[in-house]
């Protein structure tokens, strides 16, 4: 790895090492200090591209991949994207089952980054033969000597953010983090930070975002998994219709829910008060943040991490977009962006 004067051997060299940038204004009236991990600093602008080297260069450790092996996955777009990158420097190919709730900018990207891409439909269960998960299975049952990263059920997401986000966080606070809050989608983010913060410091607390519609809360509070919390709803990478077992519930805390309406709005409210364009789930993290100090669940020195996991550029067509706002009736409610303009041009 060659990173002197920033001349680097290939992007993957890039991957981790994320800044922490500090909240200022949106933080301003909590008690406490606000950092962001922004993960759109990685070179696929996203958390996932540490997963996809890791657990990649797992399999080549083990023997699995060989050149020219394919690559198999199921994913919301970022975990996609970042396979698809590092099959490029590694030299495989990349077959991807998507959602069809992933907005159609994504799944350009995935295409554009070589990978081959299954829109699957979105609100079928887990187990339907037509989900993304079923396609992802049937495409590597039917793919002679290809891997499949399934990264719900792969214990390595976990270790990947064990051996990367934790201690960075940990180094980049000296110490002083009091809390972690991080959504929870396949979980190994949160599980793997977490898991490395708690060795150091078992009194840190770990809070994790889920949305309503998901049954990952509940799951963690009664560990009953409860089929009638399911329902659609818009934040994608965010919550589950099942129970991912690279989510490790004993290193979490607890659950705050939030809603599509509030975390589209606070995302919003990142770009232009904080000058970040970031991802929908890290307006999600941040409305988490807003809950618990009107909760004043924060003291004055408080040093809490929240992670933001991707790039706003891969949502302009949804929560940067006044016309998919409007379509949703989120201009309604709470803010009038739109109508004030149309009335200045008037
Ligand atoms: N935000 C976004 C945009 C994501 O794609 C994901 C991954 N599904 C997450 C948050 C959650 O990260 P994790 O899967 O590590 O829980």
């Amino acid at each position: 790895m060659k990173h002197r004067n920033q001349v680097f051997d290939n992007v993957l060299d890039l991957i981790g090492k994320t800044p922490l940038i500090k909240i200022n204004k949106m933080t301003a009236k909590f008690k406490g200090n606000f950092y962001a991990k922004v993960e759109a600093f990685n070179p696929g602008h996203s958390s996932k591209d540490r997963i996809a080297l890791y657990i990649i260069e797992q399999a080549e450790k083990k023997g699995i991949l060989t050149p020219g092996s394919t690559i198999i996955e199921t994913t919301s777009g970022n975990t996609g994207f970042s396979i698809a990158m590092v099959s490029i420097i590694k030299g495989y190919d990349c077959v991807l089952a998507v959602s069809s709730k992933s907005s159609p900018d994504k799944i350009d990207m995935l295409k554009t980054m070589g990978a081959k891409v299954y829109v699957c439909p979105a609100h079928v269960s887990a187990d339907d033969p037509r989900s993304y998960y079923q396609v992802a299975k049937k495409l590597h049952e039917e793919m002679k000597g290809s891997v499949y990263i399934n990264q719900y059920f792969n214990e390595l997401n976990i270790e990947a953010h064990y051996k990367t986000s934790g201690p960075e966080i940990w180094k980049q606070t000296e110490g002083k983090i009091t809390h972690l809050v991080a959504c929870s989608g396949t979980g190994g983010t949160i599980s793997g930070t977490a898991k490395y913060l708690k060795e150091k410091n078992p009194n840190i607390k770990i809070i994790g975002v889920d949305a309503y519609g998901s049954v990952i809360k509940k799951y963690h509070e009664t560990r009953e998994f409860d089929e009638e919390e399911i329902y659609p709803y818009r934040i994608e990478g965010l919550g589950k219709n099942l129970i991912p077992t690279a989510t490790d519930f004993d290193v979490i805390d607890e659950f705050v829910k939030v809603t599509d309406e509030e975390s589209a709005h606070t995302a919003r409210e990142i770009a232009k008060t904080e000058g970040l364009l970031v991802g929908y789930t890290s307006g999600a993290a941040m409305q988490a943040i807003k809950q618990l100090s009107e909760e004043k669940r924060f003291k004055k020195d408080d040093y809490v991490v929240v992670v933001f996991p991707d790039h706003g550029s891969r949502y302009m067509s949804k929560v940067y977009s006044d016309k998919w706002m409007n379509e949703q009736g989120f201009f309604d409610t709470i803010n009038a962006e739109t109508t004030q303009a149309v009335q200045y041009i008037k």
